[in-house]
């Protein structure tokens, strides 16, 4: 199908919501033909290098044959049915390499729709398990300032209570605890001062919480920031010691993002409760899984209810699920952890210059994660079709100029994309 026309793209800015925008007030919007590889198409011809991965998702580039191919043959059997009392194949081979990917205790999959979905299954599993083990108290969940789980109304009440976007729905949020988020750096030694807050949070409200969730080693949304495994790996000992279940978000940060498969693999810890999503499918449509220990899932169905409490209308879509096991098949198959490495050498020296600039903060890199920090937020408005003129396509957040490439992009394609990156910078200086 061809690009929009300028019919269409005046009923796009007066009819249709795009994420976070205004009615009043539409953002203007590029046009897009198609994508293949690491490349966006726009409607007048332009190509763009994408350094955003369709948000962390599109990790094989677009339009992969075998991606493709994977969609087209689950389609031709069946694209969808049910999944109260039928089962598939795609669902239930997707689920067996859920479980040999990720850590050895994880052993049971709730497939999800969504990121923010597979959060609220995450925190209704966890408040289900404390109250078939007769500990209904324990149903509040501990939080990492800094850190975003989603824009459901779970998913935001754990989200950082001031800069999580959400501040807005603050009275009608369940009201969660928070502990100050991690300072110690990626690489920087660990000092336990850093986690006294939150081990004294666990002490004083152990009989009322259910779970801790956080963002393993990269916090997101929330600020783009990369933190102590060391932490990581304090914070399961504390949740072991007061007894507290863990929920580890790795909706952006699994399947390789960060330099091993999993971040919490950085730390050589296991969560009790796992969520998945954003690149699960390569990015070709949405889906996502939340993992639980057996001991979770058995539980919660030894109590009251006798079952988990939830089941969505589209939960284990076939086609989802088919092309979710060929991309991470594709994951197996290539030699990812070279791949992310070799990216993140580029981005460390393709921004490595903006270091110098008198508006950056700061220059950060972990594995196919790079970014700028600037002291003050950009204009969007300003800023995207500085972007888009250089041929790349980078969508700046606040403060935050960053990029996840596709593991699939060649050394050139990044050297633009970085060279982009602290070109806009330089001219905003
Ligand atoms: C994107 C994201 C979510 C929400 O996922 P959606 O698919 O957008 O609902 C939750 N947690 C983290 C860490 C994310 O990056």
């Amino acid at each position: 199908m061809k690009g929009p026309n300028s019919e269409q793209l005046a009923f796009d800015s007066q009819h249709i919501w795009h994420p976070y925008s205004s009615m009043i007030n539409p953002p203007s919007m590029f046009p897009v033909e198609s994508a293949q590889g690491v490349r966006i198409r726009l409607s007048d011809g332009r190509e763009l290098i994408d350094g955003m991965a369709s948000w962390w998702s599109a990790v094989h580039g677009y339009n992969h044959p075998r991606l493709n191919a994977a969609a087209k043959g689950q389609i031709d059997a069946m694209s969808h049915v049910m999944f109260g009392g039928l089962t598939h194949t795609p669902a239930i081979e997707l689920a067996r390499k859920l479980v040999e990917m990720t850590p050895e205790p994880l052993q049971r999959v709730f497939i999800a729709d969504s990121g923010s979905v597979s959060v609220e299954v995450a925190l209704k599993m966890a408040i289900q398990y404390w109250h078939a083990r007769g500990k209904p108290a324990k149903h509040r969940i501990l939080s990492i300032r800094n850190g975003y789980h989603g824009d459901t109304f779970g998913a935001m009440s754990v989200c950082d209570p001031v800069n999580g976007m959400h501040e807005l729905f603050s009275g009608v949020l369940a009201q969660q605890l928070f502990a100050p988020r991690p300072e110690t750096a990626f690489d920087a030694p660990f000092d336990p001062a850093d986690i006294a807050e939150l081990e004294q949070q666990l002490a004083q409200h152990q009989d009322e919480i259910a779970a801790l969730i956080l963002e393993p080693v990269v916090q997101g949304a929330g600020g783009m920031r990369f933190y102590s495994p060391e932490w990581l790996r304090h914070a399961r000992a504390l949740c072991d010691q007061y007894d507290v279940l863990l929920i580890a978000d790795e909706i952006a940060t699994g399947f390789g993002r960060s330099g091993e498969l999993f971040a919490c693999n950085h730390a050589g810890i296991s969560p009790d409760i796992l969520c998945l999503g954003k690149a699960l499918t390569g990015g070709y449509m949405t889906l996502a899984a939340t993992l639980a220990t057996a001991e979770i899932a058995h539980t919660i169905s030894a109590g009251g209810a006798g079952c988990f409490m939830h089941g969505p209308t589209f939960m284990a879509n076939p086609l989802a699920c088919a092309t979710a096991l060929e991309s991470l098949t594709l994951l197996e198959e290539m030699d990812w952890k070279a791949e992310v490495t070799r990216l993140e050498k580029g981005l460390k020296q393709g921004l490595e210059p903006a270091r110098e600039l008198a508006s950056v903060n700061d220059v950060r890199v972990l594995g196919a994660i790079g970014v700028i920090e600037r002291h003050e937020p950009v204009s969007l408005a300003e800023v995207q079709p500085m972007f888009v003129e250089r041929g790349v396509w980078v969508r700046p957040f606040g403060k935050l100029i960053y990029v996840m490439p596709p593991y699939v992009m060649s050394d050139k394609d990044l050297g633009t994309l970085t060279a982009a990156m602290v070109d806009v910078v330089r001219a905003l200086d």
